[in-house]
């Protein structure tokens, strides 16, 4: 069966034979026990399994091409899983090019746990492999990473890993395993927010870490339980469902980004687009998010407050189009300095293009790109737009 068949045919929970065609919802703490029988009660407490998360995680399993997926409660509570693994005076060496919360939880456990935790550019594997020590067991990138959607060589850095004896995770938040499966590549884990591609609809926060070795995936469900960290049930049902529409979301919103980069690109408002050079036939296969310049902070917040459709939002991935100015939102808290040494532009947009029409986005996306240009410019009572076509 192809994957995009999977996804929509869940596996029955064992011992329901009630025909339901929708996972059944176990919203339930206990399971009441049959100590005579106990293999007829497979579950005692949700905390430690629970039978719509075990059909999740089944078909998370399926989408890494892994021998085990376990889903969290958020993405950074599965960042935070694989963690735990690293012990105190052990090392990590990781990208520099992090998602905040991954290293503002890096930072923590260095200073509690005694982890040493070494930045390096991701993109340069020999940099990497002049970092991984004796003392290395992990080795943790993001590709491509957000907001600069800079990209990593996942093979390479997984023969570094292997070489060095430790371990490689590649955070997929950004790609999904539809257009990125990091197993296959040779890491041995995959980390996901499923808040993001995998939900979809931005109503749920959750994480997976996707696993390629037996006794690892055991370790992390000992720790998944012992930390109770697990998905609930009724997020793990939303899950199951945004699951369902993966493949058509995304065939969707690339085929929506492709519309966009050609306005970008076009268009003499933007100077510089960022977005991976991944492509597939002509489709775009780096994912739906776009981050562009100006050239100017002030352009830049002529655009995020002029547009409609994108909604100035963090996050991104699901089906509402949306726009953010990481330099004034979801990084403003890193120091100003630092974020140029980053090579971070206090001008950079980036949007998550989501599943309306194109024929709206781009009309809502030009409007505000010509805003920017004195010429073409419109009294500023347009802003918020009354010219505008509502979604629909
Ligand atoms: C959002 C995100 C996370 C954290 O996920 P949450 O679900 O917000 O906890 C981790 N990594 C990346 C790349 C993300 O974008």
């Amino acid at each position: 069966m192809t994957l995009q068949t999977d996804l929509v045919h869940p596996p029955a929970i064992p011992g329901d034979d009630s025909g339901a065609t929708s996972t059944p919802i176990f919203q339930t703490a206990t399971f009441a026990q049959d100590l005579e029988h106990p293999e007829r009660t497979p579950w005692d407490y949700s905390r430690s399994g629970n039978p719509t998360r075990d059909v999740l995680e089944k078909q998370l399993a399926k989408l890494d091409g892994a021998v085990d997926a376990l889903a969290y409660g958020t993405g950074i509570a599965a960042v935070s899983a694989i963690l735990r693994l690293v012990r105190p005076g052990e090392r990590v060496v990781c990208g520099e090019d992090l998602y905040g919360g991954t290293q503002r939880l890096l930072a923590t456990y260095a200073d509690h746990l005694g982890i040493c935790v070494v930045k390096v550019d991701a993109r340069d594997v020999g940099a990497i492999e002049a970092a991984v020590d004796d003392s290395t067991r992990l080795i943790w990138i993001e590709t491509p990473t957000n907001p600069r959607l800079r990209v990593a060589d996942v093979e390479s850095i997984a023969q570094v890993a292997r070489k060095k004896d430790a371990w490689l995770a590649v955070d997929n938040s950004m790609l999904s395993p539809l257009l990125q499966r990091p197993l296959d590549l040779g890491a041995d884990l995959a980390v996901q927010s499923a808040t993001k591609l995998l939900g979809g609809h931005g109503d749920l926060t959750a994480g997976v870490v996707a696993v390629r070795d037996a006794s690892l995936a055991k370790r992390l469900r000992f720790l998944q339980n012992a930390e109770g960290s697990a998905l609930a049930p009724f997020p793990a049902w939303l899950l199951l469902r945004g699951l369902e529409t993966l493949d058509v979301r995304l065939e969707r919103q690339l085929g929506n980004v492709a519309g966009i980069l050609s306005a970008l690109n076009g268009h003499p408002a933007v100077t510089r687009v960022h977005y991976p050079e991944q492509t597939h036939g002509t489709s775009p296969r780096g994912g739906v998010v776009i981050s562009f310049e100006t050239g100017s902070v002030e352009a830049s917040r002529t655009i995020l407050e002029t547009v409609e459709l994108f909604r100035t939002t963090v996050s991104f991935g699901g089906v509402t189009s949306s726009i953010s100015l990481p330099g004034a939102m979801s990084h403003a808290a890193i120091p100003p300095e630092e974020r140029k040494r980053q090579g971070l532009a206090e001008d950079l947009l980036r949007i998550s293009v989501g599943i309306e029409s194109i024929d709206d986005l781009l009309r809502d996306l030009r409007r505000a790109l010509d805003e920017t240009r004195p010429g073409v410019r419109q009294n500023a009572d347009s802003r918020r737009g009354i010219d505008v076509v509502p979604a629909g």
